[in-house]
């Protein structure tokens, strides 16, 4: 029987929009990598638990003392290496550390304070976010001593904390949680129409597919600036359905230099996709798949959208010949996205490109559905009897039920007696079982596991639980 509380919140669980930003700064190597994974890991973020995957990863969101966040590991301010100064910071990352609204700057408290760190400082204090530092490899009370020297760096509040060995984790997340605003700002109003991200690594033709879709598209309504400064808006007509293509900003504008940053580059899609339904994450065939291309795929997931692979630039080369390779690279760096959609193009030619937006719009229309409570039941019924879920000790993985409490990502609540019991390998079978039968494609899928004792709704019977279990 569900839930009705649960039933009257479809979107509870929705990719936040607007979450606030917490960002990760400080130099190469002092442990911001190891501290994004271990924020995501420690408490349950939103991202599924997928082992060996976090390292493309470079925001996600994550639930830090309750609160929703968006995480952003900015990458190194690696020194110019002329000058040794932080001095050539991206721009992006500095569009990162304006918007964040709290900053966790990230030392190494072994080596102490250094000038360079003394510089990042400086450039922190100029910035609009909360500064807390964090005083990371104190992996022994020893170290945390020697953090006091931190203090110096002009920051209020310095966490000792060890990121690789778990030591201090808590403490940060409650000085993080300490300087979030209170309510997150209410997100942008939505109209009918679908958002569309085109995202991608510098280069891949973004702008120049942008062009193509909107040049084939007679009816463009308007074009109007993004709500942040880095997108360009453009409203089309997709058949009857309305569309607005996010496309990054300034980059259309011609002559304009372009920035070549990694992680930076990454921000601006997070921003993008944070405010699309479906992102379409563009590959340039010349260059095959790269780094770039899984981490802004992963990204889109983790917030939640659909995604749809666009291999680009086939006029460019041969494509008896490079489509072999290109097709095995996409399934050894994009074999995460689940049953993923492809398509190719030319945004040179305008090959394959009409049927696009309507592939898009696709995607998304087939995750707005309400699956009704009993069909969910008899396909979790079902996985159950094919594969019982293996015991853990000398107990088992019970469940009583399940039931859709969102789309777009498809959410389904499970109903346990304790998820404690069930291992990420039959976690993924299940997410597997679910996505064939309601045929979610090139879409994240989430579970919520839930423990509810029998006897927690006023003793229901028996009987009432929808699944037998053996
Ligand atoms: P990033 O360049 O700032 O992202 O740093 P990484 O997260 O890649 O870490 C750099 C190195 O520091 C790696 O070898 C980590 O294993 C190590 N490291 C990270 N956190 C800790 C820690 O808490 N204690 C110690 N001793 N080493 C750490
Ligand atoms: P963005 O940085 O992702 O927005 O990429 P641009 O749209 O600015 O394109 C980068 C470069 O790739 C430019 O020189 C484009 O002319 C070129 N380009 C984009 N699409 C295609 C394509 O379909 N075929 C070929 N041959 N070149 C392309």
């Amino acid at each position: 029987m569900p839930d009705p509380s649960i039933e009257s919140a479809p979107n509870a669980v929705r990719s936040p929009t607007h979450a606030p930003l917490v960002a990760l700064v400080g130099r190469v190597n002092v442990g911001k990598s190891t501290l994004f994974n271990r924020l995501l890991r420690e408490r349950r973020s939103l991202v599924e638990d997928r082992p060996g995957v976090t390292r493309d990863r470079v925001a996600a969101p994550a639930r830090i003392e309750g609160k929703e966040v968006l995480l952003v590991d900015t990458g190194g301010l690696d020194p110019d290496a002329e000058s040794g100064i932080p001095a050539l910071i991206a721009a992006q990352v500095r569009r990162v550390l304006a918007d964040a609204a709290v900053v966790v700057f990230v030392v190494d408290a072994r080596a102490g304070v250094i000038p360079l760190d003394r510089e990042v400082a400086d450039l922190l204090r100029r910035g609009s976010g909360t500064v807390v530092v964090a005083a990371n490899k104190s992996d022994g009370p020893r170290h945390d001593d020697q953090s006091g020297e931190f203090h110096a760096l002009g920051f209020e509040t310095v966490v000792p904390l060890s990121a690789e060995h778990r030591r201090g984790i808590t403490d940060l997340e409650v000085a993080i949680a300490r300087c979030l605003p209170e309510a997150v700002a209410p997100a942008e109003k939505r109209d009918a129409a679908l958002r569309i991200a085109i995202v991608g690594g510098p280069n891949v033709g973004k702008s120049s597919l942008a062009n193509c879709l909107i040049g084939e598209e007679q009816q463009i309504v308007s074009e109007t600036p993004g709500t942040t400064r880095d997108s360009v808006d453009t409203r089309l007509r997709v058949g009857d359905q309305e569309v607005v293509l996010i496309d990054t900003a300034g980059l259309r504008r011609p002559g304009r230099r372009k920035e070549r940053l990694e992680r930076g580059s990454a921000y601006l899609a997070l921003r993008s996709i944070e405010r699309a339904d479906v992102a379409l994450v563009l590959i340039d065939v010349i260059d095959g798949v790269t780094d770039q291309d899984a981490k802004v795929a992963r990204l889109a997931l983790d917030l939640g959208r659909p995604v749809l692979l666009v291999c680009n630039k086939w006029d460019a080369v041969d494509e008896r010949e490079r489509r072999p390779e290109l097709d095995r690279q996409i399934d050894r760096k994009l074999g995460f996205v689940p049953d993923a959609e492809i398509a190719h193009v030319s945004a040179k030619t305008g090959r394959g490109a009409e049927a696009l937006l309507p592939r898009a719009l696709a995607l998304f229309g087939g995750l707005r559905r309400r699956i009704a409570t009993a069909e969910i039941n008899r396909v979790l019924q079902e996985a159950i009897d094919r594969n019982v879920p293996p015991a853990s000790g000398r107990r088992r993985a019970r469940f009583y039920y399940g039931t859709q409490i969102g789309d777009a990502p498809l959410t389904i609540a499970l109903f346990m007696n304790d998820p404690k019991l069930l291992s990420a390998n039959y976690r993924r079978y299940l997410e597997g079982v679910f996505r064939k039968r309601f045929g979610i494609k090139s879409a994240p899928i989430r579970l919520q596991l839930r423990s509810r004792g029998r006897s927690a709704r006023g003793g229901a019977a028996e009987g009432e639980e929808a699944i037998r279990n053996r």
